[in-house]
């Protein structure tokens, strides 16, 4: 079983390097039709495993990718931008706030120019240091979704190999963001969860905030061949998923 934290220090040596500025590895820059159109930065390194994760071959392997600085990642993105007339920006395949600084550098530059960053992060940083949360509070043009592994922290525990206390940070970082006025929305993964699980995650939203649980965004496994075989390696299976050949169009 594995300690996000702890993980998070261990995969920070190998995807994050200082030098004058901090540098972050990525692996590749794409459009893409998400949020209606998007242009990605797919970074390396993530402090969970998740079972069914869809980039698991790069976010385990550093030496896949190359380290751009904050700067580097903006004219990437911008460029993807100006080319495809999108007006949205994110970091995605692994987690984002490992690299804090490389991060607030990264959505401070897009702040400038106007340009909506959306942050796609498991939240368990932003959960354990509400610092975190406040810096994430002085950019305008920021949306947060933190993305829910499950419903209970028994199912969390299953599906990302991390202790089960670590799901209540994922919540906490709902609470932290939302304290100190941060555009956020939770989006949970439901692929692999019962009705019972599904009531205990409204209830848990509910505690922190009613407003989220109009905001929940439901969240299906993709089933590409790569995943699907991890999973059955893995003895799990979920319950509803997106086959590539039926993946709606927005989606891809
Ligand atoms: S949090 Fe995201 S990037 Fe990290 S292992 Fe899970 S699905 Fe993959």
């Amino acid at each position: 079983m594995i300690d996000p934290l702890s993980l998070t220090e261990h995969v920070k040596k190998m995807v994050v390097k200082v030098d004058d500025v901090e540098k972050r590895a990525y692996f590749r820059f794409r459009g893409g039709r998400w949020y209606g159109g998007i242009a990605t930065a797919d970074c390396i390194g993530c402090n969970l495993r998740c079972v069914f994760c869809w980039s698991w071959y790069f976010r385990d392997n550093a030496k896949k990718g190359r380290f751009y600085s904050p700067v580097q990642v903006y004219h990437k993105l911008v460029n993807i931008v100006k080319r495809r007339n999108y007006s949205q920006v994110r970091i995605s395949g692994g987690e984002p706030t490992i690299s804090r600084k490389h991060l607030l550098e990264v959505i401070d530059l897009f702040d400038r120019d106007g340009i909506l960053f959306i942050l796609e992060t498991n939240g368990i940083l932003i959960g354990y240091d509400k610092s975190y949360a406040k810096e994430l509070s002085r950019f305008d043009n920021l949306h947060v979704r933190v993305s829910i592994k499950g419903t209970t922290a028994e199912e969390f525990n299953k599906l990302t190999n991390a202790s089960p206390e670590a799901f209540s940070m994922q919540l906490k970082a709902l609470e932290n963001l939302l304290d100190e006025g941060v555009s956020v929305h939770p989006s949970i993964m439901l692929s692999f969860s019962d009705e019972r699980g599904v009531r205990n995650i409204i209830e848990r939203l509910r505690d922190i905030d009613e407003g989220l649980i109009k905001e929940i965004e439901e969240e299906y496994v993709f089933l590409y061949p790569h995943v699907a075989r991890r999973l059955r390696e893995a003895g799990i299976w979920p319950k509803r998923a997106y086959y590539p050949d039926r993946i709606p169009r927005e989606l891809i």
